[in-house]
């Protein structure tokens, strides 16, 4: 078991410029296209890539972000 970041889809706000993704140490965090003419996206968790260290969790303006064991 080890701990992994989430987003809670009906909380993220799909801003252009996620302040989690820029934030997070290990990249692992990337923004679905969704066409828009300003960008920005669901916020999506490389859970490959994540090492639950919790940093993005501080920067998520919304509290999307939570940490789950897997
Ligand atoms: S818990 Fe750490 S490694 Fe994982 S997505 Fe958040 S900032 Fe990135």
């Amino acid at each position: 078991m080890r701990p992994v970041a989430v987003v809670n889809p009906d909380l993220c706000d799909k801003r252009p410029v996620c302040p989690s993704m820029r934030f997070c140490p290990q990249k692992a965090i990337s923004q679905k296209s969704e066409g828009r003419f300003f960008g920005g996206g669901l916020s999506i968790v490389d859970q490959s890539k994540c090492t639950g260290c919790g940093v993005c969790m501080r920067y998520c303006p919304r509290g999307a972000i939570s940490l789950v064991s897997v």
